[in-house]
């Protein structure tokens, strides 16, 4: 096994699959039963999830409401999600935890790095709910801090598309995938790989970012023995 240690970022959009809002059932079992095939191999999996199919603080924003107050909207809408993930993994027989970056003892933990790794040795997927905990940053960017911080070996965005493009792959036919890249060469490049903050502090500390298609059955187990699919940015 390639990665041992993953953190596994999912979009609050995926959650939606062919509606145009809330949670798809269908969707989160399909999930299920691609992270229970890396946790049965013995990876060890945390997961941050959006809340973009919810709320999103920006969008209130534009429509004249506080941000601030919007943010904590959308932090909560990744509790509700990550609610309803963890029952989807445990009808499906895994062992979970959710950690909560804002603290509601009734259906999370609180989020404490050391139970975290704890829950991760003991073969329990850990669900991190409530982004950073802070206004302003996004699920991508408690992505990276949390991976920092559990040690996981890589950062798995699982999107609906198969890789970083030149262009738009969902607009240009033409558009060119890339392998693997450097941070440098994102940087160069002007490619959007997660937002400015997250992408900065996943290069500061050297932890690799793989951008693959959730929505294709056996690409996480594919990626976590080493197999060269998606995209690859690395130092
Ligand atoms: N959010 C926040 N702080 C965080 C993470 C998220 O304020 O650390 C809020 C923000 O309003 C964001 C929303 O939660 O728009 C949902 O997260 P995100 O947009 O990252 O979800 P995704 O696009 O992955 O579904």
């Amino acid at each position: 096994m390639k990665y041992k240690r993953i953190l596994l970022k999912l979009s609050g959009e995926a959650l939606m699959g062919e509606r145009q809002y809330g949670i798809d059932n269908d969707r989160l079992k399909e999930y299920a039963v691609e992270i229970k095939k890396v946790v049965d191999k013995g990876c060890e999996v945390a997961i941050v999830i959006g809340g973009g199919n919810i709320f999103r603080g920006l969008a209130g924003a534009a429509k004249g409401m506080d941000r601030v107050q919007g943010d904590y909207m959308g932090m909560l809408a990744t509790v509700i999600n990550g609610m309803a993930l963890q029952g989807a993994l445990e009808d499906a027989g895994i062992m979970t935890r959710l950690q909560s970056a804002i603290e509601m003892n009734k259906v999370a933990e609180p989020f404490i790095k050391r139970k975290a790794v704890r829950h991760l040795e003991k073969g329990r997927v850990v669900i991190f709910g409530a982004g950073t905990g802070n206004p302003y940053f996004t699920t991508d960017t408690a992505a990276t801090l949390r991976a920092i911080e559990i040690d996981a070996d890589v950062i798995l965005k699982g999107t609906r598309v198969d890789g970083i493009y030149d262009s738009d792959p969902e607009k240009n036919v033409d558009a060119v995938k890339f392998n693997s890249l450097s941070f440098d060469e994102v940087f160069e490049k002007n490619l959007k790989v997660m937002d400015m903050t997250a992408f900065t502090l996943s290069h500061e500390n050297k932890l690799p970012i793989i951008v693959f298609d959730m929505n294709k059955s056996g690409n996480l187990e594919k990626l976590i023995e080493g197999e060269n699919i998606g995209t690859l940015v690395n130092v």
